[in-house]
């Protein structure tokens, strides 16, 4: 069995006037801030797919839906990433499991996170054991801390059969 570990990074700016979308899920922030990006910004499932494509030496998602390409403009993220996999499935790989960790110092994201992980698995072809989905904040420290923006950690491991 051949195996294969990637791993990705995002981050996103906090803005008012846009929606916040965090591992498919909308979410409600305290201060009515959003994440700012032409897709839907949701930074957990960019990190996400970022892992997936790594782990495949595929280049990056800014590769495969480049952002000054119209196509994208509001994209939801998760059906991206219904494309990353089909990429993964054409070469003949399979996800073992993945995991995130999302940086954010508000809103509490623990009540979420079941729901994430159910959207996100359903997505993949995968069972939510499959799919982890953490949350920590930054201290009030650097830009996640003074909630300039939310950033995400993901590793994805994939095997051929
Ligand atoms: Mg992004």
């Amino acid at each position: 069995m051949q195996l294969r570990i990637g791993n990705g990074y995002d981050i996103h700016r906090l803005v008012p006037g846009r929606p916040l979308i965090l591992g498919g899920v909308r979410l409600e922030h305290p201060a009515g801030l959003g994440l700012a990006g032409h897709s839907d910004a949701d930074v957990l499932v960019h990190a996400l797919m970022d892992a997936l494509l790594g782990a495949l030496s595929l280049g990056d998602i800014g590769t495969h839906f480049p952002p000054e390409d119209e196509r994208w403009r509001g994209a939801d993220s998760l059906e991206l990433l219904e494309r990353v996999m089909a990429l993964v499935a054409e070469r003949g790989w399979q996800v073992l499991n993945i995991d995130t960790v999302v940086v954010a110092e508000r809103p509490r994201l623990k009540p979420h996170i079941a729901a994430m992980r159910a959207a996100i698995a359903s997505r993949m072809g995968l069972v939510p054991e499959q799919v982890g989905v953490k949350a920590t904040t930054n201290e009030g420290l650097g830009p996640t801390g003074r909630e300039e923006g939310i950033a995400c950690h993901a590793v994805a491991l994939l095997h051929q059969p």
